[in-house]
C-alpha cells in the first residue's frame, strides 16, 4: 500500500505546462531544457512559490539559461573518476559517499549531479548498491559512510533499512550519515515509522539542505523535530546561490531559523562549476561577506563553514574572512568581528605579556 508521501510525490509537477496552472508565464523553450535536465517539483515545494522568479522558483523551475552555459562541466568534481564502483565516491581516506538513489522529490536546478539526477538510465539497482556495500566491507580504512544520492529517502523504508543493516554489520564502519533534502522539499516523507527505524542504526547523523528561510515551514519543523527527538544530530548544507541567498541578511535569517528547528548549520558551499547552472554562480567574495556578517554577530552555533569543493575532486577547502591581519615579530595583529584590532603575544613571550595593557591579556583564562 502506498504511503502518504508516495501519493504526494505522484502529484509532482514534471512538465512545464503544469506551471501554467498557477502562473501565467512563457514556457516556450522550457521543454527543450527539461529534455536535457528533467524537471520535478513536489506539490509541497511548488506551493512555497509566492511569485515568478522568487527564491523558491529559481531553485526548482527550469530556465532557458541552463542550455546557455559555455563554462560549466558535466562532472566538475570528477566524481565519476573517483568512483571505484558505480555511485560510490571515495575521495577522502576514511569516508565514502554512496548514492543510494538517483532521484529526488524536487530536482534543484543548480545540482552538482545534474548530469545524472532524474535520468532513469542512471538509476541505481539493488545489485549496484550491493556492490557499493561490498566495497565498504573490503576497505577497512572506511569508518564513515554517507548515504546520499540523489535523495536516499526516495527509497522505501524497507530498502533504506536493508542498506543500514548491512552497513551496520561492518565492524570498521563507525558512523553512518544520511544526506537528504526531503525535510525541505517533501517533509511528509519524514514519518514516525521512518524515524523509528532510523534510530536503530545509531550513531547516525543526518544532513539536510535548506537554502532559504522560506523553506522552513511548520511541516519542515515537524520533520526535523521528529529526527532530533530520535537523537539524530542534524546538520545543514546550503549552496550559495545568486539571487536566492547571496545576501548576508537572508543567510543570517536562514541560519537562525535552522537553530530554532534544531538544525546546526554545517557547510555553505560555493556553487560548483556545474554545466547548466552558471547563472547561479556568485563571486567568492559574496560568500566571504556572508561569513563576515555571521561570525561574532550571531551565535557561533549558527555559523556554517564556507567551502569551495576543489575542481577535479580535491575535496572541500575552507575559505574564511581574514582575521589575522599580520604577524609582527612576536605578536599577531588580529581584528575582531567589529573590525577592532588587537595585538596578541605569541607563546614564548606569553608570561611577561599577560600583565600588559593588551585586551587579550586582561581576559586570559577560560572562555
Ligand atoms: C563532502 C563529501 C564527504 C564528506 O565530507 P565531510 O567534510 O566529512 O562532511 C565525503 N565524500 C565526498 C565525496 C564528499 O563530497
Ligand atoms: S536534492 Fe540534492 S541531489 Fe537532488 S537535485 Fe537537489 S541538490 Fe541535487
Amino acid at each position: 500500500m502506498a504511503e502518504e508521501w508516495e501519493r504526494l510525490l505522484s502529484q509532482s509537477i514534471t512538465k512545464p505546462e503544469q506551471i501554467l496552472g498557477k502562473f501565467k508565464v512563457d514556457i516556450e523553450g522550457l521543454r527543450a531544457v527539461t529534455a536535457v535536465y528533467p524537471m520535478r517539483v513536489s506539490k509541497y515545494y511548488f506551493d512555497l512559490i509566492e511569485e515568478v522568479d522568487d527564491p523558491i522558483w529559481k531553485q526548482c523551475i527550469p530556465s532557458p539559461l541552463e542550455l546557455q552555459d559555455p563554462y560549466g562541466l558535466d562532472d566538475p568534481l570528477n566524481e565519476e573518476g573517483q568512483s571505484p564502483v558505480p555511485g560510490l565516491i571515495h575521495r577522502y581516506p576514511d569516508r565514502v559517499l554512496m548514492a543510494a538513489s538517483n532521484s529526488c522529490a524536487t530536482y534543484c536546478r543548480f545540482c552538482t549531479r545534474k548530469r545524472r539526477i532524474g535520468r532513469p538510465e542512471s538509476e541505481l539497482s539493488r545489485a549496484v548498491i550491493a556492490e557499493q556495500i561490498r566495497y565498504v566491507e573490503e576497505n577497512p580504512s572506511i569508518r564513515d559512510v554517507i548515504i546520499s544520492g540523489g535523495d536516499p529517502l526516495m527509497l522505501s523504508d524497507d530498502e533504506i533499512e536493508r542498506i543500514l543493516k548491512r552497513l551496520r554489520a561492518i565492524p570498521h564502519v563507525e558512523i553512518l550519515r544520511i544526506g537528504s533534502r526531503m525535510p525541505a522539499t517533501l517533509p511528509q516523507r519524514v514519518t514516525p515509522k521512518l524515524v523509528r527505524m532510523l534510530k536503530r542504526y545509531h550513531p547516525l547523523y543526518f544532513n539536510v539542505h535548506f537554502n532559504h528561510p522560506r523553506e522552513i515551514t511548520e511541516e519542515s519543523e515537524r520533520a526535523c523535530g521528529l529526527l532530533a527527538d530520535a537523537g539524530i544530530p542534524l546538520g545543514n548544507q546550503s549552496v550559495l546561490l545568486r539571487g536566492v541567498n547571496d545576501d548576508p541578511a537572508v543567510m543570517k535569517d536562514l541560519v537562525q531559523r535552522l537553530l530554532r528547528i534544531r538544525v546546526r548549520p554545517y557547510y555553505l558551499f560555493q556553487m560548483d562549476l556545474v554545466k547548466g547552472a552558471h547563472h547561479f554562480r556568485t563571486d567568492v567574495e559574496a560568500g566571504i561577506k556572508i561569513m563576515e556578517a555571521l561570525v561574532g554577530h550571531t551565535s557561533g552555533l549558527a555559523v556554517p563553514r564556507y567551502v569551495i569543493d576543489a575542481p577535479g575532486g580535491g575535496g572541500k577547502i575552507p575559505v574564511q574572512p581574514e582575521y589575522v591581519l599580520k604577524i609582527e615579530g612576536d605578536r599577531l595583529i588580529l581584528r575582531n568581528y567589529k573590525g577592532e584590532t588587537y595585538s596578541y603575544p605569541r607563546a614564548p613571550q606569553m608570561a611577561g605579556a599577560i600583565e600588559s595593557r593588551s585586551p587579550i591579556g586582561k581576559r586570559a583564562g577560560c572562555r
